[in-house]
């Protein structure tokens, strides 16, 4: 899946079930709630803290949570993440092209 077809779907879906869009601010505080529904699982299978009875921990899935409301604001903004995400990978590699490979503590 390309990721205009990822922007796409979820269009529809918001469209065809979700009735409409949330407010961006609404969808700013579900996208800070997943993520620490994510944190939540890395602390418990790759952290230290344990994991509760019964308790069922999906880390796939809480990251298509937090992919789902990323895409859901980018398309509410008005943002094409494809562009997006390539002028990104531009400027991260101009600014950081020597950065880590020059970092000691990565020896
Ligand atoms: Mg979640």
């Amino acid at each position: 899946m390309k990721i205009k077809q990822a922007q796409n779907i979820v269009n529809q879906w918001i469209t065809e079930y979700g009735v409409k869009y949330f407010d961006v601010k609404t969808n700013m505080i579900i996208l800070t709630e997943e993520v620490g529904e994510m944190a939540r699982v890395i602390a418990r299978e790759y952290g230290e803290q344990s994991k509760k009875e019964n308790e069922i921990l999906n880390l796939e899935d809480e990251i298509a949570d937090v992919l789902w409301v990323l895409i859901a604001i980018a398309n509410q903004t008005g943002i094409d993440l494809t562009r997006a995400f390539e002028k990104n990978i531009k400027k991260k590699t101009i600014r950081d092209n020597s950065r880590h490979k020059n970092n000691l503590k990565l020896k």
